[in-house]
């Protein structure tokens, strides 16, 4: 029997390596998109042996040739995990039309962009699982984020409403909030920040990584079947909704 593939967009650095990982360790046939760091890419490959493939998901014909030519490799993609994002903080009144403009591509036209050309492939086979990594920003909004907040919103809203168009073909749609993650990207932001961060979250802690990617394969599984539309939260008690 052959492996089922998964693809996962931004999938060679922080969350998305993770989830890359543990999907490979889960036994599917794994490919990993990223946008433009050839060298963490290269780095990922040689570690881990997954393929990577480089495209914008902000860019619907490039997502269509990439999706084609993974395709091509491995076989017909069966899980789809949209992951691939960015930041552009500030606040309102000095976010940029450009600001937004990147962050809503990404972050919310990256879904559509990468779900819409594998759709009719999961209707024909009766099978999919589409699964989004959202936000707890976009569940809660946070300030210095709007650009960020409204498009991690519009991903749930995009799985609830294609979760009801999925359902008869077999195919399940859900989204994964996280809360604060020790990546990149959270690295990132001041330590006098990322302290006070860490406080609001009950459990003490930023939550890792991989702990994000055991939610991913759980909704990947055939076992999961019964759950669409849904949203988990992973956030350390931050956040309920
Ligand atoms: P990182 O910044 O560590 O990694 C981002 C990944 O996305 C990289 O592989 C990057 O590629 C890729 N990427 C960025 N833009 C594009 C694009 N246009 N097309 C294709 N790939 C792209 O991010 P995290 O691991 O921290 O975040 C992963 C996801 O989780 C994001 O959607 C983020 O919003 C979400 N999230 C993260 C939280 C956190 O605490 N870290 C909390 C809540 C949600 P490249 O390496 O080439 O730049």
């Amino acid at each position: 029997m052959t492996s089922k593939t998964a693809l996962v967009t931004g999938g060679t650095r922080g969350i998305g390596a993770a989830i890359s990982v543990a999907l490979k360790n889960a036994g599917y046939s794994v490919a990993a998109n990223y946008a433009g760091n050839d060298e963490a890419a290269q780095r990922f490959k040689d570690e881990t042996g997954i393929p990577v493939y480089k495209w914008s998901v902000a860019e619907y014909e490039a997502c269509a040739a990439g999706i084609a030519q993974v395709e091509a490799d491995l076989g017909p993609v069966s899980v789809l995990v949209n992951n691939a994002g960015i930041t552009r903080d500030t606040l309102f009144h000095k976010m940029t039309p450009q600001q937004w403009r990147e962050v809503i591509d990404t972050n919310l036209s990256g879904v559509f962009n990468m779900t819409h050309p594998l759709w009719g492939g999961m209707r024909e086979r009766k099978f999919g699982r589409v699964i989004t990594i959202s936000s707890i920003n976009g569940q809660k909004g946070q300030l210095g984020q709007v650009n960020y907040s409204a498009a991690k919103a519009g991903d749930l809203g995009f799985t609830k409403a294609l979760a009801q168009e999925g359902a008869r073909a077999g195919i399940t749609v859900n989204a994964i909030c996280p809360g604060y993650i020790a990546t990149d990207m959270v690295m990132a932001v001041p330590e006098k920040v990322r302290e006070s961060i860490i406080a609001q979250i009950p459990v003490g802690r930023l939550g890792e990584a991989e702990e994000i990617a055991r939610c991913v394969v759980f909704l990947a599984s055939d076992e999961a079947g019964f759950i669409t539309g849904s949203t988990i939260s992973a956030n350390g008690g931050q956040y309920f909704a």
